[in-house]
């Protein structure tokens, strides 16, 4: 198994602890720049708390304190020993702003809980050049006049065929996919050049269960960084985008990828917090601007559904009273035809996307859809 090498180009030091005496660390002129501090958000700190409990409940009985006093003074250690913790979990990073490569490593009492290694950094050369010049933003582009009765024919199909599993598999309209949206507003960015994508080889050291330990996980890194092009930028969701990358290093993980964020980083960070659906979140930045536009807006309930069939069973009422609560986008007719020549010219740069680099585009969207899910609260 290969692992990721890091040396420093002055000292020849490999990165680690040992690079910290470097003999140009003093004058500045490592090629890596060292930076240390308490790991606030860090894997260690619920092992912290679970342990600052424990130590608390067992000292407060073995002294024994009156009752009266055992919970202020519960409290009191409880905090000291929380606050000692913290600053036991202690992150390390050595990174080379020249390259991009990074050494980091996070230690509790000085022993190593997590370590994140990243290689020399290399821009990705997509090369995507729209067909057709885009006349609407690439996120509004993907929307399209959805059916009202998808969710009742989506039933219909899952009875027909008896297979209850493919109801969940239904692919969602483009108003409620905030992948795709999110997804075509990239594109469209990295197609104007206005942010880039850096690739390098990744290792993360992390505590497995099953290994009861440590171990080693190669992989590979995108991390996003604003472009070469920084002029003005169209759409809502791709300026929201651009503006959550340009304060990237306001973000509590910006200490933990100092470089920029991952794919998944980036996508959590537009969400200020977790929400019941984040993925209808993320498409009604492309539905609202849209609907501003005149260029299409959100159509409840549906006099198309009350002249089909009558509903057959409970799922397919329920079916039909969810398709008009919900309900679903119709373009404006004025823009139809503009809409289907810029959707093609969108689809278009997502199959160039896929054919220049095909890992990274699977990284992207595996990587959307488990910051989406993540974002999804529970209640
Ligand atoms: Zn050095």
């Amino acid at each position: 198994m290969t692992t990721v090498t890091l040396r420093c180009e002055r000292c020849g030091r490999e990165a680690g602890p040992e690079m910290r005496n470097c003999p140009e660390r003093e004058a500045g002129t490592c090629s890596y720049e060292l930076s240390e501090h308490a790991a606030i958000r860090s894997q260690g700190m619920l092992g912290c708390l679970a342990f600052a409990g424990f130590f608390t409940l067992i000292s407060t009985m073995i002294v024994g304190v009156s009752a009266g006093w055992r919970w202020g003074a519960g409290v009191v250690l409880f905090v000291v020993v929380l606050v000692s913790l913290f600053f036991m979990a202690w992150q390390r990073t050595f990174l080379n702003p020249a390259t991009g490569a990074m050494w980091q490593q996070v230690n509790l009492f000085g022993v190593e809980v997590s370590r994140t290694v990243v290689g020399n950094l290399r821009q990705l050369d997509l090369g995507l050049t729209p067909m057709r010049p885009l006349t609407v933003p690439a996120s509004i582009a993907v929307l399209t006049t959805e059916s009202a009765t998808a969710l009742s024919d989506a039933l219909d199909a899952t009875r027909a065929s008896g297979k209850w599993d493919s109801l969940s598999e239904m692919p969602k309209p483009p108003s409620r996919d905030g992948a795709l949206v999110f997804t075509a507003a990239l594109a469209g960015l990295l197609a104007q050049g206005v942010v880039s994508v850096q690739r390098g080889r990744l290792l993360k050291r992390r505590f497995q269960l099953s290994k009861a330990g440590l171990a080693d996980e190669e992989d590979v890194a995108y991390l996003l960084t604003p472009g070469q092009n920084t002029g003005a930028v169209s759409g809502a969701l791709e300026q929201h985008i651009v503006e959550r990358l340009s304060r990237w290093d306001e973000n509590p993980e910006h200490s933990t990828w100092p470089q920029g964020p991952p794919l998944y980083e980036l996508v959590h960070g537009l969400f200020d917090e977790d929400m019941s659906s984040p993925d209808r979140w993320l498409a009604a930045f492309a539905v609202d601007e849209a609907t501003s536009l005149g260029v299409g807006r959100m159509v409840k309930g549906s006099g198309a559904n009350d002249a089909r069939l009558p509903p057959r069973g409970v799922l397919e009422r329920v079916a039909r009273a969810v398709e008009r609560w919900a309900g679903h986008f119709e373009l404006n007719p004025a823009y139809v035809q503009q809409m289907r020549d810029q959707r093609e010219v969108v689809l278009d740069l997502l199959d160039q996307l896929e054919d220049e680099d095909p890992h990274f585009t699977q990284k992207l969207r595996e990587e959307t859809e488990r910051a989406i899910d993540a974002r999804e609260s529970s209640d």
